[in-house]
């Protein structure tokens, strides 16, 4: 099997749109295990990667990275799991194993977090990847794969973020952005039994967001409303990337209330209110295995149902166009074609 080529969608240079390519299949190191990829979802991350926004691309580079599949092959000291087996993998597919964040379990922090990615040499938008099984994750028997395949990066990330900073649940939580990540955030923030406000520029999409859990929706360009906000919430999570007149936000938190940035947006502000409301702005990123396991268990339970569209896997740069676009609602998944797909 592992002599089989490849079939990956890569963009070749710094904003290419992605095109088919054959590659060799990565060996497999004794840890590891190779997965025929079914779903994968597409994050924002993908398009800011292959436009080499944080700086670490290397091309051809292939996007991808909430990914669902069958295991097909696994390494010699591989436990827990077995080929055929339906697993996830999201944005980490290893690490160092030896620094101390590792030894600590919070892997997300890797000292060598460049080459912790699924996505080097290649990520999810191809016919199989390989990952080391640490950070794979076998999958509720009914959950749907495309359902799983978005909670790999983006549910993560905002379970890991309202765990990691909600101090109580009667605690107000406000999520700036319904996309992929924010209609995710309300849902689960919701299910936490916060009291949710939903803020989005786009007004249109004030009826799903109140579908989704938010107990308010808040425009955030109508500056009466976003003043009835001031220092109504204890959290504020940024799922968005675009940019913000920063200062209204933070007039939201209630004093020593804490801004959290889920995306990579551009920020600027004037310090005076961070100073005098002893506010705190902090990033989160992803979240480690523990947290993977514990956010599965919870979607199953309440429920966590992403909204999805899906695509056929050769339709990749139509599917970053919708994203590129906010046409995406919210998230679409990638079906890989070449395979006959069952859930
Ligand atoms: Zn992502
Ligand atoms: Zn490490």
């Amino acid at each position: 099997m592992s002599d089989k080529q490849v079939l990956g969608y890569a963009s070749l240079s710094v904003g290419e749109p992605c095109t088919s390519i054959f590659y060799d299949p990565p060996k497999l190191g004794e840890f590891d295990v190779r997965i025929s990829v079914t779903h994968c979802g597409v994050c924002h991350t993908d398009i800011q990667a292959i436009e080499n926004y944080y700086g670490i691309t290397t091309f051809p580079f292939v996007p991808g990275h909430e990914i669902v599949g069958t295991i097909e092959e696994i390494g010699s000291s591989v436990e827990g799991l077995n080929e055929g087996d339906r697993v996830g993998v999201g944005w980490q597919g290893r690490s160092c194993g030896k620094c101390k964040w590792c030894l600590r379990g919070e892997t997300q922090l890797c000292m060598e977090i460049e080459n912790t990615t699924v996505m080097v040499p290649y990520g999810g938008f191809s016919s199989s990847v390989v990952a080391d099984s640490r950070f794979v994750y076998t999958l509720p028997p009914s959950m749907p794969s495309e359902v799983a395949s978005v909670l790999m990066c983006a549910g993560l990330t905002v379970y890991s973020a309202l765990q990691t900073h909600l101090e109580s649940r009667d605690m107000k939580v406000a999520i700036l952005g319904i996309g992929g990540l924010g209609h995710i955030a309300v849902q689960i923030a919701h299910a936490l039994g916060c009291e949710v406000t939903a803020i989005s520029s786009s007004r249109e999409k004030k009826g799903q967001a109140l579908g989704f859990g938010a107990d308010h929706f808040v425009d955030n360009n109508d500056n009466n409303s976003m003043q009835e906000l001031d220092y109504s919430q204890d959290l504020l999570l940024c799922t968005a990337n675009a940019g913000f007149n920063w200062e209204s936000l933070l007039m939201v938190l209630k004093k020593r209330g804490r801004m959290v940035l889920l995306g990579f947006p551009d920020v600027a502000f004037n310090s005076t209110d961070l100073v005098a409301h002893e506010l705190s702005i902090t990033g989160s990123l992803i979240g480690n295995p523990k947290m993977m396991r514990e956010m599965l268990t919870f979607s199953q339970e309440y429920d966590i149902s992403p909204m999805i569209e899906l695509m056929s896997m050769s339709q990749v740069n139509d599917a970053i166009e919708r994203v590129k676009e906010n046409k995406a609602r919210y998230r679409i998944v990638l079906v890989n074609d070449i395979h006959n797909i069952g859930d």
